[in-house]
């Protein structure tokens, strides 16, 4: 006996034993393999900034297939799948022998009982591509599903298989199939709709969601099985329809511009959708004048971040070239750099709002604008000139800015420049360089912000990169030129809800944009062709600004403007002049002023003189004649003057002086600087002191001296700037007669 359990064991321990060790070896030879099929690809997804999805794109193949994590599946659709499927899914090694051999019974006895496959091997079925009708493919399928499990958790498995399941049509896995039959994300599946989801991939083909049609017997009876099975009522999902649902296409260019990027973008739903439902009721409304494009981008200034992007009208409307994203399209510009080119104007102190400037039709030495402006409107203040979008005057400011002002300041801030800045000359104050929808906003963001320049951000999270270290505009100029194109500047835009705004047209009215800034939301809004045909409706405040300012009101975005920061400084001024009024200044306003920077001097303009009645000439002071009376009159310059005629707004002249005025003996009088004051010069501005004498009638020039050092000479109606004047100064002026005065200032210099 012991002969025999000994001839019978031994072999049995060492068969067994050498059976373990042989499939020991095996496992360990199993080649690694990748989890999904390397020639897999996904939909492309926009997400908004809650990470909701906006849209949904097609994959390589044609189909929808989105990728998510098993996490963001909603557990009910996790769970309904594993009892549908695989109830022990987690506890087999990726085959279950006794599911196949229950499944082979049932096959022997004419039972379908389902092919006994594990979702391990269904996924190995679908992932390499097999055919299990025959036992060698039945065979090769158990292998590959040991192989996966070998590498991949059960986690890991499940998750790819809920990704790429077919649910009918070419909707693949369980994110697509619950948007495109469902309307939900797959993390808000309930158990009606997941009961009815897990039915589909054993067969996509068969049962299909049938929109409006009654399901199967068949499938009804295994729906309310399952309902069973998972705890429920199985009344639960009498009333169950399937309907049809688009898949979202909000921000399509946007979604094909980030196809490669899968998180949350900085898109506010809301605001996107107020802003695409704004347009398409605007396009319906303006459709008779031949409009039937934009596009629109509205940004949070403070931290840059893209709220809502439309590209064009419509996508998928081929007429009016849909697909193409203008808001990556150089455009023409127009007038939108303005506010720049007066932003710097003002930081280099040569003017403020209430600048008087000249709309003139002048020449200028490599440019000549008189085929732009065939109207004038005579000299303007600044804020004005700015605000109606004058383009005298601005090519005026572009000749006195320093170096390559606007130039240098627009690439700095974010436009790419195809050329160098003697390519556009003065033009670029016009809009000679082509610049994108997302550059204005770029440009205008930063304005609205505190200065420093930095590229726009599309996904959540991210920081915008900062361009510069220093704001490109002070704080006070920054200001100073919202207020200036504050719409209701007339009244008070700090006392209501408000937006700054600044339109643009192309040459030849193929561009119409408005740019709006209100708190901290800017909205650029372009109007046009896409493939540059012109229109005379191509008009920035006529068609632009419109939809512009109704995008404000629908998306709640009006703000009030902020109260001026402390360099900004309100004050009284010569109505007139815009200068310091003196005691002649009968009609006075108050203005805005950078304090220490803008040009505050006395107004000239308005001067006193004597007129003897009965010859209607002007005399020496008297008070013995009753005859002779004072009157103020307004001395303008002959080219001021000559502004006026050619504008039609002839001003009265000045009565002519007798012979007698020749010999007055009045001294030049010094206005500015003043006396004993304090002048700062600002740091980083070139500025000198600026001197201005008020000089007798005859005198035809005055020559200035500081600290006893000659400086040099001007006519009386000009200034004269004192470049290095540092410390303690002393000015001296003397007119062509020999007539002087003199003052006692300090100037301040920051240190270098
Ligand atoms: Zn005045």
């Amino acid at each position: 006996m012991k002969s025999l359990r000994t001839f019978l064991i031994k072999p049995l321990i060492l068969g067994s034993g050498g059976v373990l060790l042989l499939m020991g070896v095996l496992w360990l030879t199993i080649p690694r393999c990748e989890l999904y099929r390397e020639d897999l690809t996904w939909s492309p997804v926009l997400r908004d900034r809650e990470g909701q999805i906006l849209n949904v794109g097609l994959a390589g193949d044609e189909r929808y297939r989105l990728r998510v994590p098993l996490a963001e599946i909603s557990p009910t659709m996790v769970k309904a799948t594993l009892a549908f499927e695989d109830e022990h899914y987690f506890s087999h090694p990726g085959v279950n022998p006794l599911s196949m051999m229950r499944a082979l019974f049932g096959r022997l006895q004419g039972i379908s009982r389902g092919g006994g496959s594990t979702i391990s091997m269904q996924y190995a079925r679908m992932r390499f591509q097999l055919s299990t009708r025959t036992v060698a493919g039945k065979m090769q399928q158990m292998l590959r599903a040991i192989q996966l499990e070998k590498y991949y958790s059960k986690e890991k498995i499940l998750e790819a298989y809920l990704n790429t399941a077919p649910y009918g049509g070419n909707v693949e896995g369980v994110a697509a199939a619950s948007l495109r039959w469902c309307g939900l994300e797959c993390s808000d599946l309930q158990v009606p709709e997941s009961v009815a989801l897990v039915m589909l991939p054993q067969r996509p083909a068969l049962r299909r969601p049938r929109i409006g049609q009654d399901e199967h017997a068949g499938t009804m009876a295994a729906r309310k099985r399952l309902l069973v099975k998972l705890g429920h009522n199985d009344e639960m999902l009498a009333d169950y329809r399937w309907e049809a649902h688009l898949l979202p296409r909000i921000a399509p260019h946007l979604a094909r511009r980030m196809r490669s990027y899968d998180g949350p973008s900085t898109i506010d739903r809301k605001m996107q959708s107020a802003v695409e439902g704004t347009l398409h009721d605007y396009l319906i409304r303006v459709q008779e004048k031949g409009v039937s494009n934009a596009a629109v981008l509205v940004v949070n200034s403070s931290s840059r971040e893209v709220l809502s992007y439309v590209g064009s009208a419509d996508f998928f409307d081929a007429k009016i070239d849909g697909q193409v994203d203008v808001i990556r399209a150089k455009r023409s510009p127009g007038s939108l750099y303005k506010p720049f080119l007066y932003g710097m104007a003002m930081e280099q102190g040569l003017l403020h709002p209430q600048t008087l400037l000249a709309d003139a039709p002048l020449r200028f030495r490599d440019y000549n604008p008189e085929n732009y402006e065939r109207d004038f409107l005579g000299p303007v203040k600044a804020g004005e000139a700015l605000f109606r979008s004058r383009n005298l005057p601005a090519l005026s400011l572009m000749q006195r800015i320093k170096g390559h002002g606007l130039y240098d300041y627009l690439q700095q801030a974010g436009i790419a420049m195809k050329h160098g800045p003697d390519h556009y000359g003065l033009a670029l104050a016009l809009g000679a360089a082509a610049a994108t929808p997302e550059e204005m906003a770029t440009i205008y963001a930063s304005l609205a912000d505190d200065g420093i320049p930095r590229p726009l951000v599309f996904r959540r999270g991210e920081m915008a990169q900062s361009l510069r270290r220093m704001p490109m505009l002070s704080e006070g100029t920054r200001w100073m030129v919202r207020q200036m194109l504050a719409e209701t500047a007339s009244r008070d835009p700090m006392a209501e809800p408000t937006y700054s705004f600044k339109t643009g047209t192309s040459q030849g009215f193929r561009d119409a944009w408005a740019i709006g800034i209100s708190g901290q939301t800017v909205i650029v809004v372009w109007v046009g062709h896409s493939d540059g045909r012109s229109n005379p409706s191509f008009e920035g405040r006529g068609i632009a600004a419109p939809l512009m300012s109704e995008l404000f009101h629908r998306t709640n975005a009006l703000q009030p403007l902020p109260p001026p920061p402390p360099q900004v400084r309100k004050v009284e001024l010569c109505a007139v002049t815009g200068m310091i009024p003196c005691e002649h200044c009968r009609h006075r306003t108050t203005g805005w002023v950078l304090a220490g920077v803008s040009p505050i001097v006395p107004c000239d303009l308005h001067r006193l003189v004597w007129v003897d009645q009965r010859t209607g000439m002007r005399v020496a002071p008297r008070d013995d004649d009753p005859m002779v009376k004072a009157e103020i009159c307004e001395f303008w310059t002959p080219e001021f003057l000559e502004l006026f005629r050619l504008a039609g707004l002839p001003r009265r002249s000045i009565p002519e002086s007798a012979e007698v005025l020749s010999q007055s003996n009045e001294a030049p009088q010094i206005l500015s600087p003043m006396r004993d004051h304090l002048y700062q010069i600002v740091q980083g501005s070139e500025q000198g002191l600026i001197c201005k004498a008020k000089a007798a009638a005859g005198v035809s020039r005055l020559f200035w001296f500081g600290n006893g050092v000659f400086l040099g000479s001007c006519k009386p109606s000009e200034a004269f700037i004192w470049n290095d004047a540092s410390g303690p100064c002393e000015l001296h002026v003397m007119d062509d007669r020999g007539l002087s005065s003199r003052v006692a200032v300090m100037v301040e210099r920051p240190q270098p």
